[in-house]
């Protein structure tokens, strides 16, 4: 069984169809990649499935569950943004437990899975500090904190990666696909970037004007692109 199967999904906004119709399944402990140009319907997609964005139509599982209308935190996932969206004035720390406490999670379980959050993501001893006292790839890692603290069924990352300087993105895309396998996670992750794609994915699934152009592993759509669009994508330098 799928951890993941999107069934016809449609958005518009106004007569522009975003997503016209769109089918996907993803398993269990898959990284799988979202990549196409901006503008492609890549985060209208990622929002669908977290729920912060109603669907025109089609379905959203989880497990084999309909999750499509309920809130996004009954979801059993956890996002995480371009933008970080921390609160600026909460501490690292209630930044990063502000989800739990919300959710009546008793307090030596927010103990413990704060420790363990900062050890595995090396913020140790920054858990006082406010977001404004924090570099951009401490920033990044707290809103990878956030999400990792609610161990989510799913894990959903929009562009996580495109505020941080090359050197830092190239080391963090490591750091994250590892943190992923040693959490037995699925991630669903939205990206532009190629290399991204091609160094992180399971499964690489390419979208152009809200429809998949092709779905396989970086090798698959490297040696055998299915249409001009596929190979003018992927063979394109940034
Ligand atoms: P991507 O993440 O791939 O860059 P988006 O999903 O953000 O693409 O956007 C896809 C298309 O939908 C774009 O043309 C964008 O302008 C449009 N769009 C996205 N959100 C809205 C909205 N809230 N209202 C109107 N149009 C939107
Ligand atoms: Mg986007």
């Amino acid at each position: 069984m799928s951890d993941v199967s999107l069934k016809g999904l449609r958005k518009s906004y106004g007569s522009v169809k975003v997503i016209p119709s769109l089918d996907l399944d993803i398993c269990s402990g898959e990284f799988v990649v979202l990549v196409g140009p901006s503008g492609s319907g890549k985060s209208t997609l990622l929002r669908m499935v977290a729920g912060l964005e109603a669907v025109d139509a089609g379905t959203v599982s989880v497990d084999g569950e309909d999750v499509t209308a309920r809130d996004p935190g009954d979801r059993d996932m956890a996002m995480v943004f371009q933008s970080y969206a921390l609160y600026p004035h909460m501490t690292v720390a209630e930044n990063m437990t502000f989800a739990l406490r919300m959710r009546g999670t008793d307090e030596a379980t927010i103990g413990e899975r704060l420790s363990e959050a900062l050890r595995m993501l090396s913020l140790e001893g920054l858990e006082h500090r406010k977001p404004g006292q924090l570099s951009g790839g401490q920033r990044q890692r707290v809103a990878m904190g956030r999400a990792i603290v609610r161990e989510p069924r799913v894990f959903l990352f929009d562009e996580p990666l495109s505020n941080l300087d090359a050197k830092l993105r190239a080391r963090t895309r490591i750091e994250l696909r590892e943190l992923h396998d040693k959490l037995g996670a699925t991630s669903i992750f939205v990206t532009h970037d190629q290399i991204e794609a091609m160094t992180m994915a399971d499964r690489i699934v390419l979208l152009d004007q809200g429809r998949i152009q092709q779905v396989g592993s970086p090798r698959e759509i490297y040696e055998r692109p299915r249409n001009v669009f596929v190979a003018s994508f992927i063979g394109s330098p940034e």
